[in-house]
């Protein structure tokens, strides 16, 4: 069986003294069993949140990365760099990457590749905008992400992604996918990943982010395909997070 994953990402917001804070609530904290719990912190706060997580269940995650290993980059970060802080997971292709940083699906590919060279686990973010669910063209552009990225990785390789998917529309609005929306689109990208591989299928995790919170939590993760949550405004409170995690559980 696939294990939960929940994954805060606190995008470009947070503190040292919130990494602090999260470190000492999670250190202490009964998080369900079974539940694996992520915090995907921006760069400056990565070492600090190794050190006040080293006593909780908790692994560490980045926001994305470059795809060199290392060079004249000013302002990157690779994935080498990454792992030596003991991060674990790596956002690649975020909605708010591709939209305003321009990061294009070779982009994103070669962030996925990067980010397995250094052994890193990738979780690929995915989704469609307003626009194009309303053209209905959401499993078009969702499946057409996935399989940017797939259609160019070995099996082996494949094996190692996690995936999330982000409903464009939904992320930071308060207006979150139904369950059913959510459902239809993990099922489809289910689909997808059995095109390749039935075991693949069976073992990806599929994450659902947009507006996920402590009360819509428990519905959107007892959908079948829905194997966590990656989790933004929401993470940033110790008490709701934490509420999320139980509902993995
Ligand atoms: P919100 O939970 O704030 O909508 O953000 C979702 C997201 O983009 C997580 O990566």
């Amino acid at each position: 069986m696939r294990t939960p994953l929940i994954a805060g990402n606190w995008k470009m917001n947070g503190s040292l003294a919130l990494v602090e804070r999260f470190g000492q609530a999670l250190a202490t904290a009964s998080l369900p069993a079974g539940v694996e719990v992520a915090l995907v912190v921006p760069f400056p706060y990565l070492a600090a949140a190794g050190q006040a997580l080293a006593d909780a269940p908790v692994a560490l995650g980045a926001q994305t990365l470059h795809q060199a290993v290392e060079g004249a980059y000013t302002g990157e970060v690779s994935g080498p760099m990454l792992a030596e802080l003991g991060v674990r997971y790596v956002l690649v292709g975020h909605s708010e990457r591709r939209t305003l940083f321009h990061e294009d699906d070779a982009g994103v590919l070669a962030r996925v590749q990067a980010a397995l060279g250094a052994g890193l686990t990738p979780i690929l973010c995915v989704g469609e905008t307003l626009a194009e669910r309303e053209a209905g063209r959401t499993m078009e552009v969702v499946l057409g992400q996935v399989k940017a990225v797939y259609d160019a990785l070995t099996a082996e390789q494949r094996a190692r992604l996690v995936i999330a998917y982000e409903p464009v529309w939904a992320i930071g609005t308060g207006k979150t996918a139904t369950p059913e929306q959510a459902q239809g689109v993990h099922g489809a990208l289910r689909g997808c990943l059995a095109a390749y591989d039935r075991a693949l299928a069976e073992a990806t995790r599929l994450l659902y982010g947009g507006s996920m919170n402590a009360g819509n939590a428990a519905e959107l993760l007892s959908q079948p395909d829905i194997d966590g949550g990656l989790v933004g405004g929401a993470s940033l409170k110790v008490d709701d997070f934490l509420a999320i995690c139980q509902s993995a559980g």
